[in-house]
């Protein structure tokens, strides 16, 4: 058998987990979106998980998101154009990368992001989907976003409060430039298990109640939930996006906001 890198390894573990919290949850795979969070990815990093069909990448930061977009966007169409170049796996390398936006988004930076991004899980104050609703329609765009939900209660520093959100998600509804997706929670300062759970479960009935409301129609679909200490707990729970960093690509950085294993 050849030799098999560690990312690719650490993807198919990873992707095998996936699968049996779905089997527990007596879900269908299909339905749980992986986003490879590349913020602290080596760029030879991100051009392999490409290369191995991953099609959906995460970043939390603006600047980021925007540079390495236009540098792997054009590599992905060369690789179409060419065809897969001699050397490493003939991979099923996507016909085009799904940007997420992950992180705090300043309401300045709206404008340079819009042309890059598939999704914006980070949106938590009426002010800021304001000024992406402007911004989207500027450009020409229906923009997707998921509303952040402080599900865990505790103070952290972003995500609307629980008991705010089903207002603000009808007020973002009412948008033209902007169509509301879903939900994203982070159990970010959590270790207990069963808190975490909480927080995620919290988020899932806002979103059943959203959907009871036919607030955002037939769109609304995603739970983006989960990160590489918690992520089979939040497919329990209905996660269908989960965003996943340091178990692919190893290693912390400065910017990791989530829990060390
Ligand atoms: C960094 C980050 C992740 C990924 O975290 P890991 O623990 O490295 O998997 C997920 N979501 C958000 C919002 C992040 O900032």
């Amino acid at each position: 058998m050849a030799k098999r890198s560690l990312l690719a390894e650490k993807l198919d573990e990873v992707k095998d987990r996936i699968a049996k919290a779905c089997a527990r949850a007596k879900r269908d795979p299909a339905e749980v979106t992986l986003v490879a969070v590349t913020k602290t990815a080596a760029p030879e990093q991100i051009r392999e998980i490409l290369s191995l069909g991953v099609a959906d990448l995460g970043e939390s930061r603006v600047q980021q998101l925007t540079q390495r977009a236009a540098q792997l966007n054009e590599f992905v169409s060369r690789r179409q154009v060419h065809g897969v170049g001699g050397g490493g796996p003939a991979g099923p390398m996507p016909d085009k990368i799904r940007w997420h936006m992950i992180g705090h988004l300043q309401r300045n930076k709206a404008k340079p992001l819009i042309p890059f991004v598939h999704l914006i899980h980070s949106v938590d104050s009426l002010r800021l989907a304001e000024e992406l609703d402007v911004q989207a329609e500027k450009q020409g765009k229906k923009l997707s976003i998921l509303l952040q939900v402080n599900g865990s209660e505790e103070a952290q520093k972003h995500g609307v409060a629980v008991g705010a959100a089903v207002h603000l998600a009808e007020q973002i509804d009412s948008m033209p430039g902007v169509q509301l997706v879903g939900l994203m929670a982070m159990a970010a300062h959590e270790t207990e298990p069963d808190r975490i759970r909480v927080a995620f479960s919290r988020t899932r009935e806002i979103f059943e109640e959203l959907k009871w409301n036919k607030i955002g129609g037939t769109h609304l679909r995603h739970l983006s939930m989960g990160m590489s200490n918690d992520f089979e707990i939040a497919i329990e729970e209905g996660a269908t996006l989960v965003r996943i960093g340091s178990t692919l690509f190893g290693g912390t950085s400065q910017d990791h906001e989530g829990l060390e294993e």
